[in-house]
């Protein structure tokens, strides 16, 4: 998978996408993340890519011309499947969208600032709008740095059989079961009797009534009939 992601403050990208997982992905080549700095696309001297709104109003507007060079000049090298917009009122991000998100092959990430970006952007340009919440970030960089780990997370090899994403919440419509690790008894907090079994049906059994219960009190909105 190739993402490209277009923003002001590429520095705001490369330490999230420099350790754990994301990295190791890439230096097994699973994906290819590249940043492009939005201003090497401007004409304007002062490499400036923002402008005031017409008809005024509080706030700055990202400008048309150097977003629109930017699309076209990464358009103009391969063909990409999704051209994304971070923003607060596009479709919610979630697993299944996650899921087949990461079946893509190269997609754009356009991170925006101030108050937003001009509206022909969107209408002509983008081909899908994401939020990854109800609520309003200063820019679509840490938008594009969430996006960018639950896809790639999803791409084959890039986890082991020993951390498969499909025991994750939200698989299965269910939460996770909890876990534990050593020791047994911490102060007398006990690890639960059937992990210890050696059971794998029985504790196979017991995972699931788990999510199962969890997901009832946490997250009754997810569970299917
Ligand atoms: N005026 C806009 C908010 C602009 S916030 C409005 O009221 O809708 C600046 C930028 O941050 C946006 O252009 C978007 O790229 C990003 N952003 C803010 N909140 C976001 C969210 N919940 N999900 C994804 N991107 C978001």
């Amino acid at each position: 998978m190739r993402i490209d992601i277009i923003t002001i403050f590429p520095e705001m990208l490369t330490e999230p996408f420099n350790h754990s997982i994301v990295k190791r992905a890439q230096e097994k080549k699973l994906v290819n993340i590249y940043l492009h700095q939005l201003r090497d696309f401007t004409t304007d001297k002062h490499k400036k890519v923002d402008d005031y709104a017409f008809s005024g109003g509080a706030g700055m507007v990202m400008m048309i011309e150097p977003i629109a060079a930017c699309i076209e000049s990464l358009k103009k090298e391969r063909d990409y499947d999704e051209i994304i917009y971070t923003s607060p009122d596009g479709e919610m991000f979630d697993q299944p969208m996650a899921n087949s998100m990461s079946l893509l092959k190269n997609i754009i990430i356009l991170c925006g600032h101030y108050k937003g970006i001009d509206e022909r952007i969107r209408e002509h340009f983008i081909t899908k709008e994401i939020s990854i919440g109800n609520y309003v970030l200063s820019g679509g960089e840490l938008a594009a740095a969430v996006i960018t780990d639950a896809l790639v997370r999803l791409l084959p090899g890039v986890l082991g059989n020993e951390v498969s994403a499909l025991s994750d919440s939200f698989q299965n419509n269910l939460v996770a079961p909890p876990v534990y690790t050593r020791p047994r008894n911490f102060r007398g907090m006990q690890v639960p009797e059937v992990l210890l079994s050696g059971n794998e049906q029985l504790i196979e059994e017991w995972k699931h009534d788990q999510s199962l219960e969890r997901t009832k009190v946490r997250r009754p909105d997810i569970i299917k009939e």
